[in-house]
């Protein structure tokens, strides 16, 4: 039997305007289509057997071609499964959702279609411009500010547009907007009606830039606007100045970087976008477990110590254990140690309270935490390619140390577009020493931060590293994690 497809919008960017439906739909998924313009957390909810495919364009780059996203939906359907296609917005407002549908019916699949917050109403009450308003606007035009306005088709199309009686919302149209405005002026719209361009609107960083049709194109061009953006024209957009609302936020309008693997990065980069940061995510770390399938059972009687460096270092021992059809008992008969907090919270979540935790997240801490614990034999669970603190000070105690490479972290080459954006941001955060080295190896020997940025160091550890490669930490975390770094970012940003 057919499976069915489900045509969701997800809205304009803020989580917390999922719909319900949305939701229930992302849990139960087999697969999920997904665009760029989703919610950063979107697909937190979904199976972890789900098959998650990215469908949308890379700024400037490729997109998956709408046929290819078509017989996929078409094809996976047939084959039984559950199909989410996830949209930004609302799936019927520029979002091909009425192709797609249509595409569905000729092929005789069932679908379901799920509205959206569309980005124009999104936006617009998140910047506190009412589309309507007694008085001011009696009706609201969703325009595409795709079309060229020189062509002649195109001429007539705002000529209508500039008599249309109400407020006029344009979307896609940030880079032609110099183009649409001067159309609309030209066919008699007025150079002085209000007129706001919101940025980035529900999301974390969103900001209004406020003028009018006349001055638009120029205030856009220089607060350096960027896509996604839906432009506002009409008497309502100048409610914004007396009815905008959200708060403003410590970080907002700076950009950070942050260059940890992928995996571990959304806890900072979620915590910086709270803030009101635009976060450029530039992994330049992969972690591999080592764990191949034929290794022998891990055998963990032997210690009365067992000692983690790092929640990556957790994951692979549980992958390890689990592979064998073992479980948290493997560690029953050892005290459990962790360096730093991130690394005890891992294991808790594996139910193992660890006996004793390195306040950092440096060795030396736990090596100082261990001073009074009595050990005859120990086993460092690591990275392939880490520090001999822990083991060397162990050893110097008489103790016996086995150590074991669990992972190993390679470098992730980082696409041209990310490498500029990270080279260009107002913040990098360094969280440890390999994303240093890392980074300067992704980014082709040469870091090549511009002058402005400022580096963010999680620690002493790293900032040497960072120095060892000829850059120089502008601020340098007191605690070394991801609050430490938050810290003291805020720090900076508020002293400058
Ligand atoms: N189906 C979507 C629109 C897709 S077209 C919807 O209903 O919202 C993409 C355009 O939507 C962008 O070019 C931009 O104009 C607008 N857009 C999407 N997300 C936005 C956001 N968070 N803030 C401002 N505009 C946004």
């Amino acid at each position: 039997m057919s499976g069915r497809v489900h045509l969701v919008g997800a809205g304009p960017g803020d989580p917390g305007l999922l719909t319900a439906r949305a939701l229930e739909l992302i849990a139960e998924a087999d697969i999920i289509l997904y665009d760029r313009l989703i919610p950063p957390s979107a697909l937190d909810g979904a199976r972890a057997d789900a098959e998650l495919l990215y469908v949308g364009k890379e700024r400037g780059g490729p997109s998956v071609a709408q046929e290819q996203t078509e017989e996929l939906m078409v094809s996976r359907a047939r084959e039984g499964k559950t199909v989410v296609r996830l949209k930004g917005g609302d799936p019927f407002v520029f979002g091909r959702g009425g192709e797609e549908a249509l595409t569905l019916r000729a092929a005789g699949i069932p679908f379901e279609v799920v509205p959206g917050v569309t980005a124009g109403v999104g936006a617009s009450a998140y910047a506190g411009i009412p589309l309507t308003h007694r008085g001011l606007a009696s009706a609201v035009a969703l325009i595409t500010g795709h079309e060229d306005p020189d062509k002649d088709e195109a001429a007539s199309h705002w000529r209508a547009l500039a008599a249309f009686p109400g407020t006029l919302v344009l979307y896609m149209g940030v880079r032609r907007l110099p183009d649409i405005a001067a159309a609309l002026m030209a066919a008699g719209r007025p150079g002085s009606e209000p007129t706001a361009v919101v940025e980035g609107g529900t999301l974390p960083a969103q900001r209004t830039i406020s003028a009018t049709l006349e001055t638009i194109a120029e205030a856009v061009r220089r607060e350096a606007v960027n896509p996604p953006s839906i432009t506002v024209i009409g008497p309502v957009a100048a409610l914004a100045e007396e009815l905008s609302w959200l708060p403003v936020r410590p970080l907002a309008g700076r950009s950070v970087a942050v260059t940890r693997a992928r995996a571990q990065a959304s806890g900072l980069a979620r915590r910086l976008e709270a803030l009101g940061a635009r976060v450029v995510q530039a992994p330049v770390i992969r972690i591999r477990s080592l764990s191949e399938p034929d290794l022998p059972p891990l055998d963990l009687s032997p210690y009365d110590l067992i000692c983690l460096t790092s929640a990556n270092g957790v994951a692979a021992l549980f992958e390890r254990l689990e592979a064998a059809g073992g479980d948290a008992r493997a560690l029953a008969g050892a005290k459990v140690a962790a360096v730093g907090a991130a690394t005890a919270a891992a294991l808790s979540e594996h139910g193992i309270v660890a006996d004793v935790v390195g306040e950092s997240f440096v060795a030396e801490s736990l090596v100082e935490a261990l001073a009074d614990v009595e050990v005859k034999r120990a086993l460092v669970a690591r990275a392939r390619e880490a520090r001999d603190v822990l083991p060397d000070a162990l050893r110097a105690r008489g103790v016996e140390v086995d150590v074991l490479a669990l992972y190993e972290t390679l470098v992730e080459p980082l696409p041209p577009l990310t490498l500029e954006a990270a080279r260009q941001a107002d913040y990098v955060t360094f969280t440890s020493s390999s994303t240093v080295r890392f980074f300067v190896q992704a980014a082709g020997g040469d870091a090549g931060l511009s002058p402005g940025t400022r580096i963010v160091s999680i620690g002493p550890v790293t900032s040497r590293t960072l120095r060892e490669h000829g850059m120089e930490p502008h601020v340098e975390a007191a605690r070394h994690d991801v609050d430490g770094i938050i810290e003291a970012l805020l720090a900076d940003v508020t002293s400058a």
